[in-house]
């Protein structure tokens, strides 16, 4: 066999490990206050994005599980952060956690303030948090809001203790010229953030034509190991 082949399967094989995992999410618990939150070990990933820009969708594919995340778009839950649990039932391995979306225009401006609040809290104080998935509407780009999350989370990626992963969601919606500039545009973007220690990915996204969901379920996997 070629070594081209070689690590072609290999990579195959890392990715359906990856799934395996990203499969075995389960309902843990919801928060709608810091405290709340059960202290733990378990590396954490925090999925995180502006309201509509996919993140149940994405959540719900990486898991494929139909209805996981929509538990958080239950009337009452929408400013909840909802953990899921991954790895052997008896011996968990790491914690998925899903983040209200933010820039829901109906939301009064009280509970935005609220929520964004305790979005920053979290983001800066949760000792568990190993990574941040951003959420990205591919037609859109950054927005302010997602400009000021980068801001939030800045240090902790910088010194390399919180890694990101940006997800250009419904990529099928562009052609590929379109997906190919707005990748460069957002790793441009994303440029400020590079230091030595920071771990920084961006990827294109289609829960409807599965582009990158096991790319995506590899990086995540990689992070907890
Ligand atoms: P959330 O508010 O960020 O959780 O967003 P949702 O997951 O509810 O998705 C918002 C809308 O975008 C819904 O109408 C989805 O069907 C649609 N959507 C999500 N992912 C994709 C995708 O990969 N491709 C396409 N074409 N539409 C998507």
């Amino acid at each position: 066999m070629t070594d081209r082949r070689v690590s072609a399967e290999s990579a195959a094989g890392e990715e359906k490990t990856a799934l395996a995992w990203t499969h075995t999410a389960r309902f843990l618990t919801t928060a709608s206050e810091l405290h709340q939150l059960p202290p733990t070990e378990l590396p954490e990933i925090a999925f995180v994005g502006r309201s509509n820009a996919g993140k149940s969708t994405a959540i719900n594919t990486l898991t494929q599980q139909k209805r996981l995340a929509f538990a958080s778009k239950t009337p009452g839950r929408t400013q909840h952060i909802n953990l899921f649990e991954l790895g052997p039932k008896t011996s968990p391995d790491a914690l998925f956690a899903d983040l209200p979306g933010y820039g829901y225009a109906a939301v009064a401006r009280g509970a935005k303030l609220r929520w964004q609040k305790v979005m920053a809290d979290y983001l800066e104080v949760r000792r568990s948090l190993a990574g941040v998935v951003l959420l990205v509407d591919a037609r859109l780009g950054f927005t302010e809001l997602d400009r000021q999350l980068l801001d939030f989370i800045a240090p902790r990626v910088g010194n390399g203790a919180v890694k990101l992963l940006v997800l250009l969601t419904k990529a099928d919606k562009l052609n590929r010229k379109e997906a190919r500039d707005k990748l460069s545009e957002v790793q441009a973007l994303l440029g400020d953030m590079a230091t030595e220690e920071a771990d920084v990915g961006v990827a294109l996204f289609s829960a409807l034509d599965k582009t990158g969901v096991g790319d995506a379920a590899t990086v995540l996997h990689g992070w907890t190991r």
